[in-house]
């Protein structure tokens, strides 16, 4: 084709924030090209990265502003549409109070929307604003926070090549982060050590030199385990310990009754493995920690990355090249949307909304004297409040709580007690039908602005065709409702918007357009227009108020729910390497949907021959919550007495639990007591 123009773009998916080129040809994408010289990917795409346009064109997108009319949907223009937005907010806040509203965020919604999004809630008088961070890294933010002071990805995934050993748990990120896998298979390739903790021999176990398979919600016992060997014989770092830490005695008394044998019985890892794992990990001169949802969604998510940090501490494996703590991120911009606040908790850059001396600065910028002190609630709290009648109004962008919440049919029946329920999405998400009102918004191909990817670093990206419809990007629709509620904030230019940012977020003070537009784009904190930006954190001290890096004693906990003599099967769930988080772009991606039609449910022989069921035959997933059609996956790849299901289809989530962690109010995704028996839908 002769006639088309190559436009830069970041991935919409994950949060290894490949960029490629996007061809476009009489103003449609029709196709992509590999940006084979960028720092992340170097030109490697996964599947659903090479299918990632395909969804702009779906029929399904909307299209019009839509209202609910007599169980049906109206068309109406958008400034009817915007009026009754305002309106409602308005309404809501003078006959209950600003805490009756509530705000989803969206972790595939750019800085500059999250910004604005957050920024609007914050100046309506609520702090009750959350996002789905939430529900697959809050205990990162927490756990690191107390850790290092600071809770993100320590360094570029490409140092994981210089590694001597990488300690992978609860992450199998050659299905779900591939294209970060090649830096991995360098490191391999170069005599470094693969250890894979995980409770199925998933993709990423098949390369690793030691396999850990251990019961799900076990991990403390096991990384506790290998402390005490790191500290038994004499191979922590004491160097490091001594000038750079605090807290170490009490971290070594807390991890001694951890002997192998007895982290051998609470995680089913032979105790020989974890004191083989214990030495190449400590011995190693750089060594790495990477870790995904399988640490952080469990009640005791915070105290897990705790845990991994706790090694890295121990052994000096922190702040060098090569040696880090890697969480890899799930969506998209899930770290930009905690560093801009969308946070019930913290205002932009991770300032509490309890000091109030960053509330003070921020009302100065913002020209307000309504900044609430109060905690706002989470997503899970927020569904509760809705049903409990505390919340009336809520405004939710680009999330859809009723495929990816925790007993869904429960955040079902939230939202529909709600007195109105505004949903601004892509398509006619579960979440958008139970909505009063629903905004048509542009995807990201077809607006510009920022995404963080899970290294820090901060990418630019412009549009590169235009929206359906009468579809707008969100970053228009925040500004319309904000004018209409008598807030100023400007015409919708994510430039401006970053301008702003830049004022009020320190570790993105130097980070402009321009300079995000590079081919490596920024990594924060970058304070200043000068400053080259920081890929690697905590070199010569922690951001924790002291400076030095904190030992965080922790324990094992059970998990939330027992199995029983009904519920016989720990349920565990994760993702494909196909598909992507609730499936509102990878089910309508005919070139993925064809290859992974429909949820099946990884199961061992054994369980599977007690119930009768074979390969291939459909079967019932019951839980106390609810239950699930699934393909029965007869398989040794997990352990007897397990079984997996992947969480991109309906109503998985109606199985799980909302129990929570108490520090980071993550949801027990990993793990649920279940039976499963062979038949169809019940
Ligand atoms: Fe997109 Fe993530 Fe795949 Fe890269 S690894 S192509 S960012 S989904």
């Amino acid at each position: 084709m002769k006639d088309h123009k190559l436009v830069p773009t970041v991935c919409p998916y994950c949060g290894v924030g490949c960029r490629f080129f996007v061809k476009v040809h009489q103003g449609h994408a029709v196709g992509l090209e590999y940006m084979t010289d960028h720092p992340v990917s170097g030109g490697r795409l996964c599947a659903k990265g090479n299918a990632a346009l395909e969804f702009l064109y779906h029929p399904d997108r909307l299209k019009n502003p839509l209202k609910k009319a007599n169980g049906s949907w109206e068309k109406i223009p958008w400034d009817e549409a915007l009026d009754t937005v305002a309106e409602k907010l308005q309404a809501t806040t003078n006959s209950h109070s600003a805490n009756s509203l509530g705000f989803l965020a969206s972790a595939k919604c750019t800085n500059e929307e999250n910004y604005l999004f957050q920024k609007l809630a914050r100046l309506s008088g609520t702090n009750n604003v959350d996002h789905c961070a939430r529900l697959c890294h809050s205990p990162t933010v927490v756990g690191l926070a107390r850790a290092f002071g600071s809770g993100a990805m320590t360094n570029p995934l490409s140092d994981l090549a210089l590694a001597d050993c990488i300690f992978i748990i609860g992450s199998n990120l050659a299905d779900n982060h591939a294209p970060a896998l090649h830096w991995i298979w360098l490191a391999k390739d170069q005599g470094a050590k693969i250890i894979v903790a995980d409770p199925r021999l998933t993709t990423t176990a098949w390369m690793a030199d030691e396999f850990l398979q251990l019961y799900p919600g076990s991990d403390i016992a096991l990384l506790n385990g290998i402390a005490r060997v790191i500290i038994t014989e004499g191979l922590a770092d004491k160097d490091f310990i001594g000038k750079r830490t605090s807290g170490f005695k009490e971290l070594a008394a807390s991890v001694m009754e951890y002997s192998p044998e007895k982290a051998a019985s609470l995680t089913g890892v032979p105790a020989e493995k974890i004191v083989s794992a214990a030495r190449a990990y400590a011995q190693a001169n750089s060594a790495s920690f990477v870790y995904c949802m399988g640490i952080t969604q469990h009640t005791v998510g915070s105290d897990n990355v705790a845990a991994c940090a706790n090694l890295a501490l121990l052994t000096g494996n922190i702040g060098r090249r090569g040696a880090g703590v890697l969480p890899l991120r799930g969506q998209n911009n899930v770290q930009g949307a905690c560093d801009m606040g969308a946070l019930p908790g913290v205002l932009p850059g991770y300032q509490p909304v309890t000091d109030a001396d960053a509330r003070a600065r921020f009302a100065e910028n913002w020209e307000t004297d309504n900044l609430s002190p109060e905690p706002g609630l989470t997503v899970v709290e927020m569904m509760k409040a809705a049903e409990d009648g505390q919340i009336k109004t809520m405004w939710i962008m680009g999330e859809d709580p009723v495929t990816s919440d925790p007993n869904a049919k429960h955040v079902h029946k939230a939202l529909a007690a709600l007195d109105f329920l505004i949903v601004q999405d892509i398509f006619l998400t579960d979440t958008a039908k139970v909505a009063d009102l629903i905004l048509p918004a542009a995807a990201w191909a077809e607006k510009c602005g920022t995404f963080t990817n899970t290294e820090r670093r901060v990418q630019w990206f412009d549009p590169v065709i235009s929206p359906p419809g009468e579809a707008k990007a969100d970053l228009w629709i925040i500004c319309e409702i904000a004018k209409r509620l008598g807030f100023e904030f400007g015409e919708g230019y994510a430039g401006e918007v970053l301008a702003e940012i830049n004022q009020g977020v320190a570790a993105y003070g130097g980070i402009t357009c321009v300079r995000a537009a590079s081919l490596e784009g920024v990594h924060w904190p970058c304070p200043s227009a000068e400053h080259p930006g920081t890929p690697i954190l905590h070199t010569e001290s922690f951001s924790t108020a002291s400076g030095k890096g904190q030992f965080i004693p922790v324990n094992h906990q059970p998990a939330a729910e027992a199995v029983s003599e009904d519920y016989p099967l720990v349920l565990t769930t994760g993702r494909l390497a196909l598909h992507y988080n609730s499936g509102t772009m990878t089910r309508r991606t005919n070139q993925i949907l064809e290859r992974v039609p429909n949820p099946e449910i990884e199961i061992h022989p054994q369980d599977a021959q007690s119930q009768g069921i074979k390969h291939g035959d459909t079967v019932n997933v019951i839980t106390t919550r609810g239950n699930v059609t699934a393909v029965a996956r007869v398989t040794d790849t997990i352990e007897s007495g397990v079984v997996f299901l992947p969480f991109h289809f309906p109503d998985i989530n109606n199985l799980t639990i909302d129990a929570l962690d108490a520090d980071a109010k993550i949801p027990e995704y990993k793990v649920a007591a279940c039976r499963v028996e062979k038949g169809g839908p019940q």
